[in-house]
């Protein structure tokens, strides 16, 4: 038997199974998924075995075997090897990095050399030597015979020339051996012993010397349960020693077991019951379920207003989906797994909810995640890579948030989790739920498309054309959506008014702190300092070619335009109104708290910003601290807008809506739409009703008036008209290519080659440009220019743009050009990146 194995080597050159012989020992034990130590180019390495076939497709004279198998379960099920495979195709990345990213960190092994006493150690006389001359012989035998020879070498620099001779002359052997980041961890034990009457017996016919280690038994008499050795001492307030002399004696028995490192031990979660389910709700709840009981694929676009109760519909519909024996995966965009939502899945679902964020430690992520692979748990609420959760029977996925564009990985496999669900989906027969207030204009372009076409005849065709709309327009128990005013932040200038803080706000914040009412203040971070903005008229300078907002470089004093290469000199008076108060726009929140201290004297601020969440649980910590009212003000960048449901919380300030508008990025109105309704939601949740400020210099921008309305129609609507007629997504797809390189002048000629290559290859598909044609099909290729961040880490970066519409096989195209590339070794000359349906275009 033989086994197909990707090696874990990072590079395209590889990225193909090699065959491998499955010793006799491991037939059977071997499997699709399993993890694997193998010999490659004279090292061990790890790999995953992707394929076991009879007999390998070349003939060769000696397969290598299998050095090790690394787990008894397999990490990976065969369903996830086949998504690896589909990764790999349709974001063409390496099977390795796809398969990479599916497992914990923790199982990313190294290879690690140990060394045992062999038979040969006795007759060579090893063993006598006595005196030090040799101290880590000692060593090796203390630890039982075997040592990793890292740690021989760490205690006994030395002594590397007699180690080396023994290993020589055999009188040491060696082996290669696949060793895990972090491993499950063990803890001592402590049984009450088996057979009372006994104990009982020895512990009065016992001397009373031993007084100490009678305690022991008689405390594990009256509290027959397991318990740690570190906590047993602690309780007993005596020493592990007496604890082993007890277990000595054979009164208790002490044994290692394994400790779950729990991220939320010692939690309590108030266990909730299901809610009666308003009739919004409940509607919604019934077309999930019935594509649950039709153990169909479907995918929902449930398109709720913030307060519509999404979250009831989730814990409801993942309980019909637990009746079935059937696990489910809530994805959570990273920034809102906060403690108040891990609570609601944890009070209702208890211990078979598994979490999963990248603010755990790795140890804790290794363990919940073995908890899902060992069928502990039933429901795993996570982060973006919780999509890979190794569940044998899914039958629900749920993305919160759809639109955020976390679910993207922006490195190597540039997966998107909403497309990844929907192919696991399908493989387990299960309904996805895509929710949010402000659905990507993608998912909700083609849930529109879905609907005015013909109706779902099956579910496959459901999945291909898009998601059933769900809508649920209104708040839970007919609470309005707060009321949003705009304030015009040129006419507070023109008043006089230079400070951060309009009057109106000032005023409105003023109010809450003589009410003891709590605000929320978001500074729109993204896009700081990088356009121009003229703050007497609010113009911003403009790509001729492109209708999106040109970049400040401030070295070169130029502005430019990241998608078609155009650049102009930057002005020093407004063009439009000649003003010279045109500058780059920034303000941290830094500046804003100070501002606050110094205009509302003795007002409690808490700042949450990446400063001051780097440290581990610092973000559950302000929360925690803003819940209980111990701030007036929660004052933040984009992490203060997500999920957060506070009953004090009566105004939101936003303190520049538009730093996000001007970006250069087709998405920049979607973003600050999206952005703008989701802080608005925050507000008058509960009983108190709430008002919103949001400051702009835009206040004419249908991105800003629209959320002023909490209109996504109109929205949506004007923001298809610009993306229809500049062609942008949803009316075509893109496909990102960054070069990098040293050298300025290789990496320009070889984006140049990339580009025309590129353009004979798409001339010759006979698909055609976006200029021919009625636009239902075309492929478009930009570029080579340079990347909008043109070196970094001291390379020199340049890109180009696939743009195309329709089955064009676009992907074919670029596996294609980048082959031409390619020298004899498979690698082209400059690092080169790809990404498919980029989110970040910046
Ligand atoms: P969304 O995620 O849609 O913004 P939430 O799920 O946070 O909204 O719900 C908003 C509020 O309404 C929460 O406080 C929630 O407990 C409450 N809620 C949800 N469903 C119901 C219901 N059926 N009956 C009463 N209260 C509900
Ligand atoms: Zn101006
Ligand atoms: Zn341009």
């Amino acid at each position: 038997m033989i086994a197909k194995v990707i090696v874990d080597v990072p590079s395209r050159a590889t990225d193909r199974p090699f065959d491998y012989a499955i010793p006799e020992d491991l037939i059977g034990w071997v499997e699709v998924g399993s993890r694997v130590g193998v010999p490659f180019g004279g090292r061990v390495l790890q790999g995953f075995v992707i394929g076991i076939a009879e007999f390998a497709d070349i003939e060769v004279k000696k397969l290598k075997p299998i050095a090790e198998l690394l787990d008894h379960l397999p990490p990976l099920s065969s369903d996830l090897v086949e998504l690896a495979q589909w990764i790999s195709d349709k974001y063409c990345c390496t099977l390795t990095a796809a398969l990479q990213a599916m497992i914990p960190s923790a199982l990313k092994g190294k290879a690690d050399s140990i060394v045992s006493l062999t038979e040969d150690s006795e007759v060579d006389g090893l063993n006598v030597v006595q005196d030090d001359s040799e101290p880590w012989l000692a060593f090796i035998r203390q630890n039982g015979g075997s040592v990793r020879l890292a740690a021989l070498q760490e205690r006994f620099p030395g002594s590397a020339a007699s180690i080396k001779a023994a290993i020589q002359r055999g009188t040491l052997s060696e082996q290669v051996k696949i060793r895990d980041r972090l491993a499950v961890r063990k803890v001592l034990t402590v049984f009450p012993p088996e057979d009372k009457q006994a104990a009982s017996e020895a512990l009065s016919a016992s001397s009373t010397r031993a007084a100490k280690q009678q305690e022991v038994l008689r405390y594990m008499l009256a509290n027959p349960v397991p318990i740690t050795l570190a906590a047993l001492a602690l309780e007993l307030s005596t020493t592990s020693g007496t604890i082993k002399a007890a277990a000595e004696k054979g009164w208790v028995a002490i044994r290692e077991t394994e400790q779950q490192r729990d991220p939320y031990a010692g939690r309590d979660f108030k266990q909730t019951e299901p809610l009666h389910l308003t009739e919004g709700q409940q509607a919604v709840y019934e077309e999930i379920a019935d594509a649950l009981d039709q153990e169909i694929s479907r995918v929902f676009l449930l398109h709720g207003v913030t307060g519509s109760g999404k979250t009831e519909v989730y814990l409801q519909t993942i309980e019909r989906c637990l009746n079935y024996e059937r696990q489910a995966i809530v994805l959570v965009p990273e920034i809102a797994l906060t403690p108040q939502m891990v609570e609601r899945f944890k009070g209702r679902f208890g211990d078979a909810v598994a979490v999963m964020h990248s603010r755990l430690s790795s140890g804790e992520r290794y363990d919940e995640w073995r908890k899902i692979r060992e069928g502990r748990a039933e429901v795993v609420v996570g982060a973006r890579s919780a999509i890979f959760s190794p569940f044998k029977r899914i039958g629900l996925i749920i993305i919160d948030e759809e639109h955020e564009s976390s679910y993207k990985q922006e490195e190597s496999p540039k997966y998107h989790a909403r497309d990844v669900a929907v192919w696991r989906a399908r493989q387990h027969g299960a309904a996805v739920v895509l929710g949010s207030a402000t659905p990507s204009l993608e998912t909700y372009a083609a849930a529109s498309a879905a609907r005015a076409s013909e109706p779902q005849s099956n579910a496959n065709a459901a999945v291909k054309r898009g998601a059933a709309l769900l809508p649920m327009p209104t708040r839970v128990g007919g609470r309005p959506l707060p009321k949003v005013h705009l304030v015009d932040m040129r006419d507070e200038l023109k008043g006089g008014n230079r400070s951060m803080f309009s009057r109106q706000l000032h005023e409105a914040l003023l109010q809450r702190l003589e009410r003891g009412e709590q605000s929320v203040l978001l500074l729109n971070r993204r896009g700081y300092s990088t356009f121009v903005m003229c703050r007497s008229c609010g113009y911003t300078a403009q790509c001729p070619h492109c209708d999106i907002s040109l970049t400040y470089h401030q070295k070169s004093k130029a502005l430019r335009c990241h998608y078609c290469g155009h650049a102009e000199q930057a002005p020093s008076a407004c063009p439009s109104c000649e003003s010279e108060h045109i500058r780059f726009f920034g303000t941290g929140t830094q500046r804003v708290e100070e501002e606050l201290a110094k205009l509302f004297p003795g007002i409690r601020v808490i700042r949450m910003d990446v400063d001051t969440t780097t440290e581990k649980g610092s973000h559950e910590k302000w929360l925690t601290m803003f819940g209980e009212r111990q701030a007036d003000v929660l004052l933040g960048t984009q992490m203060v807008a997500k999920g957060l449901d506070f009953p004090y919380v009566t105004l939101v300030g936003v303190i520049a809506a538009d730093t996000s508008l001007h970006l250069p990025d087709f998405r920049a109105a979607e973003k600050t739409f999206q952005l703008l309704t989701q802080v608005a939601g925050r507000a008058g949740r509960h009983e108190l009703p709430g008002e919103v400020i949001v400051q702009t210099y835009n206040p004419e921008h249908y991105a800003v008036i629209t959320a002023k309305h909490h209109d996504y129609d109109a929205f949506v609507q004007e923001e298809l008209k610009h993306r229809r007629f500049m062609s942008y997504p949803p009316y075509c797809r893109l496909i990102l290519v960054t070069l990098s390189h040293e050298q300025l002048a290789l990496l320009i000629t070889t984006g140049e080659k990339l580009a025309s290559s590129l353009r004979e290859l798409a001339q010759a598909s006979g698909v055609g440009s976006s200029d021919d044609g009625d636009g239902s099909r075309f492929i478009d290729i930009l570029g080579p220019v340079a990347s909008p961040i043109p070196r970094m880490k001291d390379r020199y970066r340049f890109q180009c743009m696939i743009k195309y519409r329709g089955n064009v096989g676009a992907i074919d195209i670029l596996k294609q050009a980048v082959a031409h590339l390619s020298g004899p070794q498979g690698q082209p000359p400059v690092q080169l990146s790809i990404d498919v349906d980029p989110q970040m275009i910046l």
